[in-house]
């Protein structure tokens, strides 16, 4: 970054805790590769000052800002106008601050899961198949939205909480189906995919214990998990001989149309910022 002038566009990410996020060294190295006068910056408001901090960027301030755990849904609650995908996620990623005092809500996150597919599984097509996610949070109301609409026949949601994934069957339709843990077997059948949505595996949380008997062999298994990089679940399955795809992918994934949207122009693609997220401070690694 050369220098902040009384021109540069400002944005950012909001979440809390933030310090830990990789989204500023990937906007920045694009900004500078771009040669734009902006900047990207990680912010963390306080919980009871989420809406009047984001009142107060109204006005187009403040360009836009991806929006991280735990403000997602309300986030999606304080805007003005919502996109068709994050209504459907029930969650916002980014808020876009217009020149008319508006703010706009969308969700990339699902752009960015498919995106991760496409990159590290890129053989593997959704149409028409079953693909099992565990959780029912909202990256995994965001991911079976996704699915749902790139194609996938059946969206298998298995959660701890029966009612939440219930809940976003009520609201994506009849392609979606519940499952208890108790009953993994039945939801690995013939899924063409596994994917982790839950907060289980994160670097000194909970691990998550599953075995993966029953998973076809063919399943590409996902982790939305990035810290570690290399989960549990994904070295148990790239040992059965499953194609893997991890959540940095994800992550970069849906940095790419947050940027356009922020910034109004793709990211420049001479820049690898997954080799910047594995080296750099923080590193996702
Ligand atoms: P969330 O809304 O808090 O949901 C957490 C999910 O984990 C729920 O399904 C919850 O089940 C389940 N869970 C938590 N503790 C559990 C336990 N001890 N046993 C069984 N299930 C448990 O969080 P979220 O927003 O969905 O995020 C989930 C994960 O995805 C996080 O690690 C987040 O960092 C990651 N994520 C990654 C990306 C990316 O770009 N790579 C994007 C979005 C999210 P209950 O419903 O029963 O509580």
């Amino acid at each position: 970054m050369s220098r902040i002038t009384g021109t540069t566009r400002v944005a950012g990410v909001i979440g809390r805790p933030v310090a830990h996020s990789l989204s500023p060294l990937i906007h920045n190295a694009w900004i500078d590769a771009a040669g734009l006068d902006a900047v990207y910056l990680a912010l963390s408001p306080s919980g009871d000052w989420l809406g009047p901090f984001i009142n107060g960027c109204r006005g187009g301030l403040v360009a836009g800002l991806n929006v991280t755990l735990p403000f997602k849904t309300h986030a999606l609650e304080l805007a003005d106008r919502a996109s068709e995908r994050a209504w459907r996620a029930g969650a916002a990623n980014l808020l876009l601050f217009g020149e008319d005092d508006q703010i706009a809500a969308d969700n990339t996150d699902g752009l960015g899961l498919i995106a991760a597919f496409a990159a590290q599984a890129p053989g593997f097509d959704i149409v028409g198949q079953i693909v099992t996610v565990l959780g029912a949070g909202g990256a995994a109301r965001g991911a079976a939205a996704a699915l749902v609409g790139a194609g996938a026949a059946v969206v298998r949601l298995v959660n701890r909480t029966r009612e939440r994934a219930e809940q976003i069957g009520e609201v994506l339709g009849d392609r979606i189906q519940v499952f208890g843990w108790d009953q993994l077997p039945a939801a690995f059948d013939g899924a063409a995919a596994l994917i982790n949505s839950t907060s289980l595996g994160l670097e000194g949380g909970e691990p998550l214990t599953l075995s993966l008997d029953g998973l076809p062999a063919a399943a590409v298994v996902m982790d939305m998990v990035y810290r570690p990089l290399r989960t549990p679940l994904l070295i148990a399955a790239a040992a059965s001989g499953h194609t893997i795809v991890d959540g940095l992918e994800m992550l970069i994934g849906q940095a790419r149309p947050s940027f356009e949207a922020l910034f109004g122009q793709p990211p420049p693609v001479e820049v690898d910022v997954r080799a910047l997220a594995l080296a750099g401070p923080g590193a996702a690694a």
